[in-house]
């Protein structure tokens, strides 16, 4: 079901992690689909800021696009992985370089780890074959993996290719500790940025456990928490809108957009629901947000 397009998209992917559209690709379609407000959070990289922004800037687009810089930093609580997507970021910043520099050291060594192995289960040359033609410095995720074993006709979809390879305990699978949720949370701030629990429905975790997360990352300074995803159903956007008036979080709304096909797409049911007060409408925030015309919230008023 299609319902409420907003024209603010605060989740997306490149090539420079695991999506498949390169950085002035992706502005390009967002345009296309209406979008005013485009954040890109790549995995663990802020690499496709600068093209997608400069994309942005030039004659075509000028004034109709606000590229929102930002990252999506995996983190481990327990043994769940968790994201942390940071909003308005400065790329440059020595905290957030540094961060990025560790992350692609770690990320690299996993991958080539992961080819390894899916080499031994019938993948010959899997991770130089993803690999060639990304630029220098791009993430490679499992989700890079599932779309080269889904594409090579081994899985009937990603989520197969998860299930038959990916996923703790198959062949591909490298644990990983990524850092703690205090720390990036830290970091995003170091680098002038607002930290958002992404896609808190996700996680394979009980709601007592959500709680229990959602208290750590409001504890550790979090700001903010998604609502609203393409997929998500309005009972459950209802429940996390609950969730984010009863911890003080301020609601996002993203579509995690990675490639076609997928169900989700740019924009696509992201309007959050009235009882949270949106990232672009608290007053320490709204700034940020640039006034462009056609710029709504999905709520059924321009702002
Ligand atoms: P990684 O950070 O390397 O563990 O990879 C995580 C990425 O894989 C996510 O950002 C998704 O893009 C993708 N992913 C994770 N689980 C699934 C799944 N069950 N089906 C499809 N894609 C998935
Ligand atoms: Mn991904
Ligand atoms: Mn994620
Ligand atoms: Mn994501």
């Amino acid at each position: 079901m299609r319902y409420h397009d907003s024209t603010i998209d605060l989740h997306t992917h490149t090539t420079a992690s695991d999506g498949a559209f390169t950085p002035e690709a992706l502005v390009e379609r967002a345009r296309s689909k209406g979008i005013t407000h485009l954040a890109i959070t790549d995995h663990d990289t802020t690499l496709g800021i600068a093209r997608a922004m400069a994309r942005a800037k030039q004659d075509d687009l000028l004034g109709q696009i606000q590229i929102i810089p930002g990252v999506e930093i995996s983190t481990s609580f327990k043994t769940v992985q968790i994201h942390i997507a940071g909003l308005f970021i400065d790329p440059d910043c020595e905290v957030m370089k540094r961060f990025v520099e560790r992350q692609l050291s770690l990320r690299k060594w996993r991958a080539e780890e992961m080819g390894r192995k899916l080499e031994g289960a019938g993948f010959p040359h899997i991770y130089e074959e993803i690999t060639e033609g990304l630029p220098e410095g791009s993430i490679v995720t499992r989700g890079n993996f599932a779309r080269y074993i889904y594409e090579k006709g081994k899985a009937k979809s990603f989520e197969d290719a998860f299930n038959r390879y990916l996923r703790r305990g198959r062949v591909g699978y490298v644990n990983s500790q990524w850092m703690d949720i205090q720390e990036a949370v830290e970091i995003i701030h170091q680098a002038g940025g607002i930290a958002v629990l992404a896609h808190p429905r996700r996680y394979e975790i009980t709601n007592g456990r959500l709680r229990t997360l959602i208290t750590y990352f409001r504890e550790a300074g979090g700001e903010a928490m998604e609502v609203a995803a393409c997929q998500m159903k309005p009972s459950d956007r209802d429940f996390m809108a609950t969730l984010c008036v009863q911890y003080g979080l301020l609601g996002s709304a993203g579509s995690d957009f990675h490639h076609e096909g997928s169900f989700r797409e740019l924009g696509w049911n992201l309007s959050i629901p009235g009882k949270v007060t949106p990232v672009f409408e608290e007053p320490r925030f709204k700034g940020r947000f640039e006034v462009i015309p056609g710029m709504n919230s999905g709520r059924g008023t321009a702002i």
